[in-house]
């Protein structure tokens, strides 16, 4: 695979430089030069596979080149190793699950994936790869877990002290191994500072190998894509073959993956742009005009995103022209009354607790419905466990939550974190010494 900047065109890097540089210094991001379309009798008989087996044809024909047929197998069958099925709901209605992975969310496919591609091409041999990741709760997590064991690299995790849930931090703070976590007297962007910090200075890069296992890594974006094809095998073996699918979005890497895959010959009728009240991009595909804002925090926190970084893609993908984008996203936004009421209505009339991202998905998915009636399939994206967001649910629903064996079994393991104060000096000085 060889990728160009969406900010210039004839630049040309490898695979393996995108993924370590994860952005181009001209800001843009990176896009495949080529998009393979699948062969369409395997499409057409996708419910003859298995995800990994789809996951595996569709990364071999984007990365083939890069990573051999049995290493890309190998490393496939490691990092998507749990389900995603699609759960009915109603006739016309399902859910595709996506956070049957170890961090609870969809991210983990991303986070799995590219970690283990940091790792491979890194080499057994060679220096130890140091990531660096700053977090809010959630999806730090996710990349912290993805890395977990990998060979050859190395996490450490940077959390504000006192504000991650319980959860969050029984997963970031038990697993040992390759992982350590850090918390920081101070706030998520304090985090985020000593982070940008360390990759500024020369000392630290000096005696490690730093990385950032950035959000908009091509290396995420690819496995985001296996889920699409393997939704579709499922609704082929119903003999559905019509699809709409709406996708929560935040920074717009899951529906972007969506429409890669779309790119790529999966037949999909429509997809949802499903937003909170950050709607950027609603905004944008009625009046034409971009305009990023501050965000505005809401229940579906991990989508509080006022400027989406993925959106440039998808621009991309549709050779930059909006009407042809617009023919293929609907956008639709929630408040966070909507969406609490979202959350009432699906455990009320079919016993399904959502967590709030998903509850938006199902409500775009309704207003869809509603507006376009007509006999197709609409699959609504679950990008978290519940579990995840007990604040939101009335203590009766959450008592019906069932907490998952991923977290469990952490609840009676040592927590191990390091307090450092929000100073770099402190930061560094931790990490030197580490
Ligand atoms: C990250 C996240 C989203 C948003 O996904 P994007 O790819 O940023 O659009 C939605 N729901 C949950 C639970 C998430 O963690």
């Amino acid at each position: 695979m060889k990728l160009y900047s969406t900010n210039n065109k004839d630049l040309r890097v490898s695979f393996k430089e995108a993924v370590f540089n994860s952005l181009p210094a001209d800001k843009g991001l990176y896009m495949p030069v080529d998009i393979p379309k699948l062969d369409p009798y395997f499409i057409s008989n996708l419910q003859n596979y298995s995800l990994q087996e789809i996951a595996f044809e569709v990364a071999y024909r984007l990365i083939g080149d890069d990573i051999p047929a049995d290493d890309l197998k190998k490393l496939v069958k490691e990092a998507i190793n749990f389900d995603a099925p699609v759960v009915p709901l109603d006739a016309g209605m399902a859910v595709l699950e996506l956070f049957h992975g170890p961090s609870l969310a969809f991210k983990d496919f991303g986070a799995r994936f590219m970690s283990r591609v940091m790792s491979y091409f890194s080499g057994y041999d060679d220096q130890l790869l140091d990531v660096l990741v700053a977090t809010s709760g959630d999806t730090g997590g996710a990349v912290a877990l993805g890395f977990l064991g990998v060979a050859g690299t190395r996490v450490t995790i940077l959390y504000p002290k006192g504000k991650v849930s319980p959860i969050q931090e029984l997963q970031l703070t038990t697993h040992g191994q390759n992982i350590r976590a850090v918390e920081i007297d101070g706030t998520f962007d304090d985090c985020q500072a000593l982070v940008k910090e360390a990759f500024n200075d020369p000392a630290l890069n000096q005696r490690f190998r730093l990385t950032s296992a950035n959000s908009i890594n091509i290396a995420r974006l690819i496995p985001q894509t296996f889920y699409y094809f393997y939704a579709y095998a499922q609704l082929l073996s119903q003999g559905l073959k019509d699809v709409v699918f709406s996708v929560p979005s935040g920074n717009f890497g899951n529906i972007g993956a969506g429409l890669l895959a779309y790119k790529m010959g999966l037949p999909v009728r429509q997809f949802l742009a499903a937003t909170n009240v950050n709607d950027t991009v609603p905004r944008f595909l009625e009046n034409g005009l971009y305009e990023p804002r501050p965000s505005i925090q809401t229940l579906a926190n991990a989508m509080d995103v006022g400027n989406p970084s993925n959106w440039v893609r998808i621009m991309d993908l549709f050779g930059g022209a909006i009407d042809q984008v617009k023919e293929k996203v609907t956008a639709y936004r929630f408040t966070d009354e909507d969406t609490r009421a979202a959350i009432h209505s699906l455990v009320d009339h079919f016993g399904y607790i959502a967590c709030p991202h998903t509850a938006i998905a199902w409500l775009a998915a309704q207003a869809y419905q509603k507006d376009h009636p007509g006999e197709y399939a609409t699959v609504f994206l679950s990008t978290a466990h519940p579990c995840k967001f007990p604040e939101v649910f009335t203590p009766e629903t959450s008592a019906k939550i069932r907490i998952p064996a991923q977290v469990t079994a952490l609840v009676d393991r040592e927590k191990q974190v390091e307090h450092v104060e929000k100073s770099y000096e402190s930061f560094k000085s931790y990490f030197l010494k580490a």
